[in-house]
């Protein structure tokens, strides 16, 4: 059996969380090992975020082509998903290749593994027949994968999960989506306005159903406009392939396709991280984690995995706790680097420290310096890219009430604004203020718009901030935008 190699720090999964941590530890002058298994970077960069976006802003720039019609003239449009393959191929992912991402974290001193991490015991990682033993600590970054519900006969068919949809050259003359949630729109959006017939199949009584049921509703009419039809409460029982195209059973209904996505969900594979080596119970949804990312002694969690928010602004949030959290635990680890090595060290953690200090909440433990901060998810913001964007933070008004807090909701029409006015085509849209009345206090926002996503940053500030409703009543907002109907929906609290 090979010998242990002794190394400062081992991050097993480098996606987005995994990478950053391993990147600044290295920076930082501890010796890491980045052990990945698929591409660096993971899911956001190669069939998440960024292509996803790509596709938008491809098939948001023929909606407003159309618009022209209502607005300024005539235009006529003719899609083609040529440029839009190609961009993702050539801009977003290098054909699916993450050398430049390897050499970017191999640059800032980091030494990169390519296999399949697992736990083998305390403070050990083995990758294939390497082990190698970790001074300081075990970072795991290891994400999730498409949830593919167990209904009868879908293993056994070539359904498409979001890798196929995002590595696509030609569009199918059909699709079935399984699934309306974030995802499942986007993508039903995408490809309905490049002329694919799409059908949504969702299960619960809405689509978008964790977010407000007025934001549901914005986005389900949004995409039948676009001629995307929308199938609420059906339970699909049954998928069927007959070698040219796809069928879902529902009771009596029938719905067929040339191609199915499956977008019901990501799930964490905890069972292959080697948990029981370390006492972890691996039959866990996802893998929970205390405010600072530890799952045990010398192991800590980041991203997707520990089931705080499938986003990568999480994933990066809780990465600089797990950087500055790392380098505190060095700093009082017994037999740590030499004088000089901590010195230097700890240089960079102060200034890790104290930048992610400003990203904390203000009821955080992280204000002192040299603190390590907490994390805090009261202002998570969450934002579906569909046309119109669907942004959110905090409690929506259902979570705020089954909290049994006292709760004032505002909420005011962008349509009935001066700039939505203006805008016409395309402005459907609404905020939505949820309050504490007792602590007067914003605890949650929806923005739905042309830049949903975009106004939302000054309702996460007023949540994570909890500024209070009295001074954002006499805050000035900019004439005719869309955020100054932030402003009617506070006037309109009760
Ligand atoms: C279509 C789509 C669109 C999205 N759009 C957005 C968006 O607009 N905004 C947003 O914030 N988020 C978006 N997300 C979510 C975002 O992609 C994830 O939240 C983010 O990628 C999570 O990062 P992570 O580091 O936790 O995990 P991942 O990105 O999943 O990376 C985990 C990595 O670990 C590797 N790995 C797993 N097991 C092992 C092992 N045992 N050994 C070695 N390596 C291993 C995997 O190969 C993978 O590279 C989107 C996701 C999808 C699917």
């Amino acid at each position: 059996m090979a010998e242990p190699e002794l190394v400062d720090v081992v991050v097993v999964g480098l996606g987005v969380g995994g990478e950053e941590v391993a990147g600044r530890l290295a920076e930082a002058g501890l010796t890491v090992v980045g052990v990945e298994r698929d591409l660096v970077g993971g899911e956001c960069p190669y069939w998440g975020c960024i292509p996803s976006k790509m596709m938008i802003r491809a098939a948001n720039a023929l909606a407003e082509a159309h618009r022209v019609n209502e607005l300024a003239g005539t235009a006529e449009v003719r899609p083609d998903w040529a440029p839009v393959a190609k961009r993702i191929r050539e801009e977003a992912t290098d054909t699916w290749d993450d050398r430049a991402a390897v050499d970017r974290f191999v640059g800032k001193g980091g030494r990169f593994v390519r296999g399949s991490g697992r736990l083998d015991g305390p403070n050990r990682v083995r990758v294939g027949d390497q082990v190698f033993e970790a001074r300081y600590g075990i970072v795991l970054g290891t994400g999730t994968r498409p949830s593919v519900p167990p209904i009868d006969g879908l293993a056994d068919t070539p359904y498409w999960t979001n890798h196929q949809a995002i590595e696509v050259e030609e569009l199918p003359g059909s699709l079935l989506v399984l699934g309306g949630g974030a995802i499942g729109l986007e993508l039903a959006q995408v490809f309905a306005r490049f002329g694919v017939r799409v059908t949504v199949v969702e299960a619960a009584d809405r689509v978008l159903a964790v977010e407000e049921p007025e934001a549901s509703e914005v986005a389900a009419a949004a995409l039948r406009a676009d001629g995307v039809t929308i199938e609420t409460g059906v339970k699909a029982e049954r998928v069927s392939h007959d070698g040219s195209g796809f069928a879902v059973h529902a009771g009596e209904r029938r719905f067929t396709a040339d191609r199915l996505l499956v977008v019901t969900g990501r799930r964490a594979h905890l069972d292959e991280l080697g948990l029981d080596t370390v006492g972890v119970d691996a039959g866990q949804r996802y893998l929970p984690v205390d405010h600072r990312m530890h799952v045990t002694d010398g192991i800590w969690a980041v991203g997707d995995l520990t089931g705080e928010g499938a986003f990568t602004h999480i994933a990066m949030y809780q990465a600089a706790i797990v950087v500055a959290d790392v380098l505190d635990h060095m700093r009082r680890t017994r037999g740590g680097p030499d004088a000089s090595g901590t010195a230097s060290v700890m240089g960079g953690a102060a200034g890790v420290v104290s930048a992610v200090g400003g990203a904390m909440s203000a009821g955080s433990s992280g204000g002192a310096p040299g603190s390590v901060p907490v994390a805090d998810y009261r202002a998570l913001p969450r934002v579906t890219f569909t046309d119109p964007e669907v942004g959110a933070v905090g409690l929506t008004e259902r979570q705020a009430r089954e909290r049994g807090i006292n709760v004032q909701v505002g909420y005011t029409d962008l349509t009935a604004s001066t700039r939505g006015w203006i805008h016409k085509a395309g402005n459907a849209g609404f905020i939505k203020l949820v309050a504490d009345a007792d602590q007067g206090v914003l605890i949650g926002a929806t923005s739905v718009g042309p830049a949903g996503g975009e106004v939302l940053s000054a309702l996460v500030v007023a949540v994570h901030a909890a500024v209070p409703v009295s001074q954002l009543r006499h805050m000035i907002y900019a004439y005719p935008t869309f955020h100054r109907a932030i402003e009617e929906a506070l006037r309109s609290l009760k």
